[in-house]
């Protein structure tokens, strides 16, 4: 079995949604193993986006997941890396298929709800900056 890193993100936690996501990834048979309620700083969103801050779209990405408290958390299963990224659809929510959490609930690129590990060494990484004690 295998551990990653979700993010509810903060237009999850401010549309009312929490519950909602939250319930796909218990409903497909993702085990919770820790969970908890934060608003990050600057610094923090830098190191967890390492891969992003150069990019031309990061400066509002940064905004936006310091906007408001996020939900993170690690869930752990069979694949659970590939089968979060399933749940989760693609990162456009005007593309993303529906069914999946993007796909059914958003209609932004940017504030697309959720965010999961994208590779084993990711979610090793990022399990430890956001839960350094697991
Ligand atoms: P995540 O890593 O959050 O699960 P992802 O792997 O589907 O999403 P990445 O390409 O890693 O997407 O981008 C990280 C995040 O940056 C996206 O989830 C989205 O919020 C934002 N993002 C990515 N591309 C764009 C873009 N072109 N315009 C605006 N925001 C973007």
């Amino acid at each position: 079995s295998q551990r990653t890193l979700v993010l509810l993100k903060p237009d999850t936690v401010r549309r009312g949604l929490v519950g909602q996501v939250l319930s796909r990834l218990e409903a497909k048979g993702l085990a919770l193993v820790a969970m908890e309620l934060r608003t990050i700083d600057a610094a923090q969103a830098d190191r967890h986006y390492a891969e992003h801050v150069e990019r031309d779209f990061y400066p509002p990405l940064r905004d936006f997941v310091t906007s408001g408290p996020l939900v993170a958390l690690v869930v752990e299963g069979d694949e659970a890396i590939e089968v979060v990224r399933a749940l989760n659809g693609a990162t456009d929510g005007r593309k993303a298929a529906p069914g999946t959490i993007r796909g059914d609930l958003s209609l932004s690129n940017r504030e697309n709800l959720v965010h999961g590990s994208d590779s084993p060494e990711s979610a090793e990484r990022e399990i430890g900056l956001w839960f350094p004690h697991l």
